[in-house]
């Protein structure tokens, strides 16, 4: 069924330009004039700033003096994903937020886009850096191949481990190859990290769906134990009337065409309007603006200071002329024929304060008003895996929905480890490759830690 209007095609060069880096790779002269500003500060602030703690000052020195594969050893010996954390990561708020270059009134380090070329030169020239640790007998299994399993797999292979990732979709990376903004990742340099892994002796079954295809008793017969890396699931359904008309689309699985099919094929409205006001809802407008929307709009329910985007990507959309309707309330979605016709809104207001600390919206009598679009999609969070967590025995959860796990990444059934969006409830890919390695320290323990054999060059 067509949507009701559609947003006209661009040429694949618009596209292109679009969608292009929004952090563009340096050359070698940025590259090194940018390492050359570095104080190599002691105690690093960056450093204690990044989850992964990567030695950013030592990196960086490595690619004043021209070591580009040792620069990226440091990079990748502290966080495998360190090509994509070059950049995705929110590293205005993370390592370049932390920089002194701050104190001084000066632009912080570009620490990013040096992490990304430093791993790119690797990368381009097909090193591999590491090696699979001698065999050590044990088998584990990650369920995912997200971030968080990613790192957890590629630390085990390292100390000897026979690692097996069995993960539901076609393609592996999880959201890091799904989910993030085509702008700032493809989804060609997921899989490059991907491979990376692979040639560690990590082995991928994609499109089998643990639960489903495999039992848990089977699963845990075959492995001595077991990472939950599976993130969190679907968009959050808004619970309003109209709903199901044609034209409504969850946040992650409109995202996800970005990234998987071609820019031209994606079904987009003229107008579309987007409801929630987090880093998933901005890159939604984003998109929808880039792929030539003529109208869109992010509605939300509290004051633009409540959002919990970050205030650099609520600055990018609007640089991409999308409009921001704070203090609305979206009321129903209307249809003609079971298609997106518009949406009533009404305008709210800040009222008492919350126990968190965030205005509780209230309505305005009288104020109601129809937008017309064509496509609205919700932003409003994504659900836990509850169902698939519950089926494994001993497994505690919190009341949000997440893994509750003890400070060696285990959780209530000792065999079972856990990390990533699972367990802290959706943060960053940063954070889950933290997660994986912590959990895989855990998991070695656990074992009894028979590591083997150096793991580098
Ligand atoms: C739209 C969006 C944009 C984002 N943008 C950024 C960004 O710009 N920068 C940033 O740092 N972070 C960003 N994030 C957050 C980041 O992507 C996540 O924090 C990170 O991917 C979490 O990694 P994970 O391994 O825990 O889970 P995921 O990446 O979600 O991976 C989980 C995997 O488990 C698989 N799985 C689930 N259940 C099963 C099962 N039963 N059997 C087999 N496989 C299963 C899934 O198919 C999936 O591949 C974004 C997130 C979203 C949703
Ligand atoms: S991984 Fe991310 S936070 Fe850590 S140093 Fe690199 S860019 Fe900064």
């Amino acid at each position: 069924m067509p949507l009701h209007e559609t947003a006209p095609k661009l040429t694949p060069e618009q596209y292109e330009r679009n969608f292009a880096d929004i952090k563009p790779a340096l050359s070698a002269r940025q590259a090194s004039v940018e390492a050359a500003r570095c104080l190599y500060c002691f105690d690093a602030p960056c450093t204690i700033a990044c989850p992964t703690h990567i030695d950013v000052p030592a990196f960086i020195k490595k690619i004043s003096t021209g070591n580009l594969l040792g620069s990226a050893r440091v990079i990748l010996s502290a966080n495998i994903l360190g090509e994509s954390c070059g950049r995705v990561c929110p590293t205005e708020v993370l390592c370049e937020g932390a920089c002194v270059m701050h104190e001084k009134g000066e632009e912080p380090i570009d620490i990013g886009r040096l992490q990304r070329y430093a791993v790119d030169s690797v990368g381009d020239r097909k090193f591999q850096l590491f090696r699979r640790g001698r065999s050590n007998g044990k088998r584990v299994a990650c369920i995912g191949s997200g971030p968080a399993s990613l790192s957890c797999a590629a630390e085990l292979a390292k100390w000897g481990y026979e690692v097996t990732i069995f993960d539901r979709n076609e393609l592996a990376g999880g959201l890091n190859t799904y989910g993030i903004a085509a702008y700032k990742t493809r989804a060609s340099d997921s899989l490059r990290e991907v491979e990376m892994i692979r040639e560690l002796g990590v082995q991928f079954r994609q499109k089998v769906e643990i639960g489903r295809d495999i039992v848990f008793t089977d699963l845990e017969e075959q492995f001595g134990a077991i990472f939950i890396g599976v993130g969190l699931g679907e968009t959050r359904e808004l619970k309003m009337p109209g709903e199901d008309l044609h034209g409504v689309y969850g946040a992650i699985e409109f995202i996800e065409k970005t990234k998987v099919a071609p820019f031209s094929e994606i079904e987009l409205g003229g107008k579309v309007a987007c409801i929630g006001a987090g880093n998933t809802a901005v890159d939604v407008v984003t998109a929808a603006r880039r792929l030539g929307a003529a109208a869109v709009y992010l509605i939300y329910r509290r004051g633009e200071h409540e959002a919990s985007a970050f205030e650099y990507e609520v600055e990018l959309a609007k640089k991409d002329s999308v409009v921001f309707l704070w203090q609305t309330q979206p009321v129903r979605v209307l249809g003609q024929d079971g298609v997106v016709t518009g949406l009533e809104c009404v305008r709210t207001q800040p009222g008492s304060r919350e126990a968190a600390g965030r205005g509780n919206a209230q309505v305005v009598p009288g104020s109601e008003f129809t937008l017309g679009v064509d496509m609205v999609v919700r932003a409003v969070g994504q659900k836990p895996v509850t169902e698939f967590l519950r089926s494994v025995k001993g497994l505690q959860l919190h009341a949000n929905g997440t893994v509750q796990i003890n400070d060696q990444f285990q959780t209530g059934n000792p065999k079972y480890f856990a990390g990533g969006d699972c367990t802290n409830g959706g943060k960053e890919v940063v954070d889950a490759v933290a997660d994986g390695m912590a959990a895989a320290r855990g998991l070695d323990a656990w074992l009894g830690s028979p590591r083997a054999v150096s793991s580098t060059n």
